[in-house]
């Protein structure tokens, strides 16, 4: 089970796509540490009633900002639960942030959308490519010198403004010694305004089927895995064609479940309001264990308005190893 949890909206960077960018005037929220301590405990108590494996993965805003993580994760790990967190890699600099990702994290995904050129313009952060050249690698470093399990994973926002430096990207980020890389289409739910110039043409999608299975068989070579199944590419030339891909049998949530900084939990960030459920509402391992069945349910009966072009990562493969694409 992964429990993406969105544990903060406050965010130190200016990226124009983002729903979170620090320009923007809007209500900054934190979960509160007793809500997610109470959470914690019973995805362990679920965890040991269950014998399966739990990944709680903290997202933002900047979930390093997020002044309760460090007693949180002491929380997890004594529960038995692995750690993971998604980061603009602001805070990589810290040798004790780097050490305590190394010693109680599995996972940790960097956001870096292209070369310096285009990756500090467009996180509004002066200096950011070449800072990242320097703790990425450290980070890799580090995790070799302990031994230590940490994945240290690269997602890459697409859009037709970075589409072609793609390659060059993945290349740069496997000298660095990342281990896997991800990417997405740029969406256009967070910020209307910018999504129309930016999103990704049929064009730059016919470049990526063309361009990533080669992509990944050179960065295998390198050690590094690119991520993300041929459906993961078909869902991509579907949106940018306007074929809408509705689902009525949303079955995410038998393994992912996302909650937000209010401790609503849903099988994505799209549908929060709808389902109306809370994490304070799971007090059993037994509730737990009956949530994916309850959303499923509700979902088929009375689906959001978002399944009718579900815009779910998780629905369409998007950590599947590349297999060979169909002509
Ligand atoms: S939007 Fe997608 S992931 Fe979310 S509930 Fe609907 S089908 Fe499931």
């Amino acid at each position: 089970m992964i429990v993406l949890w969105r544990v903060s909206n406050h965010c130190n960077l200016a990226c124009p796509f983002c729903a979170y960018d620090k320009r923007l005037e809007l209500p900054r929220e934190e979960v509160a540490p007793d809500r997610v301590a109470g959470f914690i405990d019973l995805l362990g108590a679920w965890r040991t009633a269950t014998g399966r494996p739990v990944l709680l993965s903290w997202l933002g805003g900047e979930p390093l900002l997020w002044g309760s993580r460090a007693e949180m994760d002491a929380r997890a790990a004594a529960r038995g639960l692995d750690l993971s967190l998604t980061t603009n890699g602001t805070r990589l600099g810290s040798p004790t942030v780097r050490a305590e990702l190394v010693r109680r994290y599995r996972e940790v995904t960097i956001s870096v959308d292209g070369t310096a050129d285009f990756h500090d313009a467009m996180r509004g952060w002066p200096g950011a490519f070449a800072k990242l050249a320097r703790t990425v690698p450290a980070l890799v470093a580090e995790r070799e010198a302990a031994g230590a399990p940490l994945r240290v994973r690269v997602n890459i926002v697409l859009m037709r403004d970075n589409v072609a430096g793609f390659a060059s990207l993945c290349r740069t980020l496997a000298a660095w010694g990342v281990d896997e890389i991800s990417f997405n289409q740029l969406g256009g739910r967070d910020r209307p305004e910018f999504y129309p110039d930016h999103r990704l043409r049929p064009g730059d999608v016919a470049r990526l089927v063309e361009e990533v299975p080669r992509l990944q068989a050179e960065l295998a070579r390198m050690g590094t895995r690119l991520v993300g199944g041929a459906a993961y590419l078909r869902r991509f030339a579907d949106s940018v064609a306007g074929r809408a891909l509705p689902i009525t049998d949303c079955r995410v949530a038998e393994t992912f479940l996302f909650v937000d900084e209010a401790g609503r939990i849903a099988p994505c960030s799209f549908a929060l309001e709808h389902f109306g459920v809370r994490v304070d509402d799971l007090r059993s391992p037994e509730d737990l264990d009956a949530l994916p069945q309850r959303l499923m349910s509700h979902q088929r009966t009375r689906a959001p308005r978002d399944c009718a072009d579900c815009p779910s990562t998780q629905q369409f493969a998007k950590f599947e190893p590349m297999a060979p694409l169909a002509a």
